[in-house]
């Protein structure tokens, strides 16, 4: 698996690959990651890269040119590449994307900066766009990063442990249960007994119990479409 990210700032997400699984992952060669940056592509006097809007407002875009020739590059070397733009108006990133890309060989996560890209370029090259969130960031770094990272931890090898990925929130639109480490006693309180009996069915239990509370107490949305398919399997019996 390859990951190639389009910015104006590649320090700006190199650094978080230097620690932790992540570096693991890339030392043991299970994904790969480049940086391609327009300005590199910006072919007039000043390797300028932004330019006013057309038609007035607030603000500067990305230029086409660069940008274009920047994923062209990528283009010509990859016959599988899989464009992602960064926007506020995409799509939410949710874990099924995250799931789902990472059988993808080869994702390129496009940074907008300024007040965002021209959207000939997006119309042209997006395989998909994603919004990581209601609101607004200064740049696409950190929206590519948070998905590069929450599709790398999906890649086969990536974490030591898969069934972490088995209990983790959002599987089957629930969040995880509470979990408790040592010591067994914290400021006076105690797990519930019955995670200190070690009877794994019965933990297994309490666990999509507490689940189904802590989602329907944190996120209502996600509860109700757990119950819908708890239903629909219940009917598939
Ligand atoms: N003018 C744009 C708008 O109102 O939709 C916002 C541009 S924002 C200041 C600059 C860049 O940050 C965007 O091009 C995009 O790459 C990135 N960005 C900002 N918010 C984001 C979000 N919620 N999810 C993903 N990317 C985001």
């Amino acid at each position: 698996m390859r990951f190639t990210f389009i910015t104006l700032f590649e320090s700006l997400i190199r650094p978080y690959f230097n620690d932790s699984i992540l570096k693991r992952a890339i030392e043991r060669e299970l994904f790969e990651i480049d940086f391609v940056n327009p300005r590199d592509f910006a072919f007039n006097k000043h390797k300028k890269v932004d330019d006013y809007k057309i038609g007035g407002g607030a603000g500067l875009l990305l230029k086409p040119e660069p940008l274009s020739l920047a994923i062209e590059s990528i283009l010509e070397n990859s016959q599988d590449a899989h464009i992602i733009f960064t926007t506020p108006v995409g799509k939410l990133f949710r874990q099924n994307d995250a799931k789902r890309l990472s059988k993808k060989s080869h994702l390129v996560f496009v940074s907008g900066r300024y007040e965002g890209i021209d959207e000939r370029v997006i119309e042209k090259y997006a395989d998909e766009l994603f919004s990581i969130g209601d609101f607004v960031l200064t740049g696409g770094e950190l929206a590519s990063l948070a998905m590069c990272d929450a599709i790398s931890r999906n890649i086969e090898g990536v974490l030591g442990n898969t069934f972490s990925l088995k209990e983790e929130s959002y599987e089957e639109s629930l969040l995880e249960a509470p979990s408790f480490t040592k010591p067994n006693i914290f400021e006076n309180i105690a797990p519930p007994s019955e995670f200190l009996k070690g009877n794994h069915g019965r933990i297994a239990a309490l666990k999509k119990t507490l689940a189904l509370a802590k989602t329907k107490f944190h996120r209502a949305d996600l509860y109700l479409k757990s119950k819908i398919l708890q239903r629909i399997k219940e009917d598939e019996k």
